[in-house]
């Protein structure tokens, strides 16, 4: 269990609930009060869940370029409608509903603000497959190995800071090698497929995805990577409508 999910009542107030209905008359409000802690963390969480989202949605670059490309492919991404704090099990940080269209915050695993970029960043990268290209997320691995090889190569999952956060520096060609093995690890915590079959399609699949950078024209390696691909396209986007 991970230290930021909810905290279970300390072992007293546990006892006093498995024991017969006399606890409860006794002492009215134990079960109130342990309710209203739980209630209280869970409040706090959902709470800083959503306004990190707000602060990567108002300021940060790579998510403000996806907001922008996916309004212009007609997929308006809306705050309240599309993004959803919840709790999650294991270590497990968000994920792409497309049955809704709608993007998973786990509010109890993502605990800093550099963390929620990430995840918003690599989760609307999904959201912007499934609205330009009918991805077959279920049926069709290759499609899933695609979305999750673009989405480590542009949210900044293996930038170089991540990667030396992850004691990994110094691999020859890290960053592909860092892609590969994530997109890897993401298909086997979505799909019963064995570890071969998810390396397979990743394998067949990866050259292509890879080098599909869109919307970012560029491995965006830092903020201001992201910043320039942010303007480029929306100087790209003013030059065709000036056409
Ligand atoms: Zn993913």
């Amino acid at each position: 269990m991970e230290a930021g999910e909810p905290v279970p009542p300390p072992a007293e107030e546990k006892a006093a609930e498995e024991e017969d209905d006399f606890g409860y008359r006794l002492f009215p409000d134990r079960n109130k009060k342990s309710q209203s802690f739980l209630a209280r963390s869970l409040f706090t969480f959902h709470n800083r869940c959503q306004l990190m989202l707000r602060m990567t949605l108002d300021t940060n670059p790579y998510a403000q370029l996806l907001l922008e490309a996916m309004k212009q492919s007609g997929c308006t991404v809306f705050n309240d409608r599309h993004f959803s704090c919840e709790n999650c099990d294991g270590c497990v940080s968000g994920g792409f509903d497309s049955a809704t269209s709608q993007i998973v915050l786990c509010q109890n695993n993502i605990r800093h603000q550099s963390h929620m970029n990430r995840v918003v960043t690599h989760e609307l990268i999904h959201a912007f497959d499934h609205c330009r290209a009918h991805v077959d997320w279920f049926k069709n691995v290759k499609h899933l190995a695609c979305s999750e090889i673009r989405a480590a190569n542009l949210s900044g999952d293996c930038t170089l800071m991540n990667e030396i956060a992850r004691f990994k520096f110094g691999l020859k060609q890290h960053h592909q090698t860092c892609v590969r093995d994530r997109a890897i690890r993401s298909i086997l915590a979505v799909r019963k497929v064995s570890k071969e079959t998810a390396e397979k399609a990743v394998d067949e699949v990866f050259d292509a995805c890879f080098n599909d950078l869109e919307p970012f024209g560029r491995i965006p390696h830092n903020k201001s990577d992201a910043k320039r691909a942010y303007k480029d396209f929306q100087n790209r986007d003013r030059y065709n409508a000036n056409l």
